[in-house]
């Protein structure tokens, strides 16, 4: 059997309770209840906007689906059939998503209207909003509509929502243009933009508070952008602000001298780093000085985990103060990571050698080899001593 249900978000998108029957209700096959009121406030899952949440008699309502013109609320326990039940929306959340949505017309107006672009994608999720619109805008552009979208939310103009009779229809000039005669929902944002859409909106502009894009790429040939609106947006400021404070705070600087800041940290650990660069140099050269090659004409050094430039540097040096091989080991986990590097003996062999006996992996060429060994200092020091 099915039902027609009664709309009320149609007639009054700020309508957040109500009381209606219960004509069915059934358990559902993924858990639940789906249960069907004569007429309800709950938005269901449309047009790639989130279904309202919220109670009936104090029962969950995880989810509302629209088929035909029947809708179906997943609630978590069962609702007696022929009761009447006191249904509650998340007003909170309802309200922020009609904040976002009636954002959502007014850019598209705006961008419909200077630029001849139609919306062709939507997603209104929790905290979330992307549209798409079919043509390209530089950064300007996206500044300035976000500008004028703003302005219109300034002027506070109203937002209609009404099904106009088939002759109206046929003469109004919409986006969204459907091909059908009656039963077409027209919003109408007051001298900015007429689309046809099924969703609730804010019924004044003033009541989006603020509209701000985020982000934004090119999109399939258009551009996608991210919308936040009213209370999502002011969340946002707030944790885009509180996130800047933590940062300029620390550094007792200025909010607005964040990116001064940053540039600075990143200046300082550059110089840092080419500091720490040339001390390790400095070190290896002074270790490098202070041992005289075994009996072989061999150096080795084993190391803490080093910089793999600066192990290489070393071992280079190394190898002018020897008449063998210098090799440097610097530790790892399961081993060491080895350079090895000589003048006057060929390295290829002995390192095709050293990896097959010492668990290694890599090579090079006869001046220089690198890589892995899984063994430890004793065994590598035996095997150089057998060279
Ligand atoms: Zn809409």
């Amino acid at each position: 059997m099915s039902y027609h249900t009664e709309k009320l978000y149609d007639t009054d998108s700020e309508l957040f309770a109500f009381d209606a029957t219960v004509l069915s209700c059934e358990a559902h096959d993924k858990g639940g209840y789906a249960v069907v009121l004569d007429r309800t406030a709950f938005f269901p899952e449309s047009g790639g906007q989130y279904a309202d949440r919220g109670t009936q008699n104090d029962v969950a309502v995880i989810d509302v689906r629209i088929k035909d013109d029947c809708i179906t609320h997943l609630t978590e326990q069962p609702l007696a059939v022929g009761s009447t039940v006191h249904g509650v929306l998340d007003a909170e959340l309802r309200l922020a998503k009609m904040q976002c949505h009636t954002g959502e017309h007014i850019i598209s107006g705006i961008a419909h209207k200077h630029y001849g672009y139609e919306n062709v994608g939507f997603h209104l999720g929790n905290g979330e909003m992307t549209m798409d619109l079919d043509g390209e805008l530089t950064p300007e552009q996206i500044a300035s509509l976000e500008r004028e979208a703003n302005e219109v939310v300034w002027q506070n103009v109203i937002v209609r929502a009404e099904y106009p009779d088939a002759e109206t229809l046929k003469n109004l000039n919409y986006r969204s243009k459907l091909d059908l005669s009656d039963g077409v929902r027209i919003v109408t944002v007051e001298g900015v933009d007429a689309c046809a859409c099924c969703a609730p909106h804010v019924k004044r502009t003033g009541e989006i508070g603020v509209i701000k894009i985020v982000d934004a790429i090119r999109y399939k040939g258009g551009m996608r952008l991210w919308v936040l609106c009213g209370r999502w947006a002011l969340e946002d400021y707030n944790t885009k602000h509180n996130n800047i404070l933590a940062i300029t705070r620390k550094h007792s600087v200025k909010p607005w001298q964040v990116v001064e800041i940053a540039d600075k940290i990143g200046d300082d650990l550059m110089a840092t780093k080419a500091a720490l660069s040339a001390a390790r140099r400095e070190l290896a050269d002074a270790k490098i000085a202070a041992v005289t090659p075994d009996e072989k004409g061999n150096l080795l050094f084993f190391e803490d985990e080093m910089d793999g430039n600066i192990q290489r540097g070393m071992a280079d040096g190394g190898a002018d103060h020897c008449t063998g091989i210098c090799g440097v080991f610097s530790a790892t986990d399961s081993g060491y990571r080895y350079v090895c590097v000589s003048r006057g003996i060929a390295l290829r062999e002995i390192g095709k050698n050293m990896n097959a006996k010492l668990n290694g992996r890599g090579g090079g060429t006869d001046a220089i080899i690198q890589g892995t060994l899984g063994a430890t200092r004793e065994q590598i020091e035996a095997f150089f001593a057998q060279i």
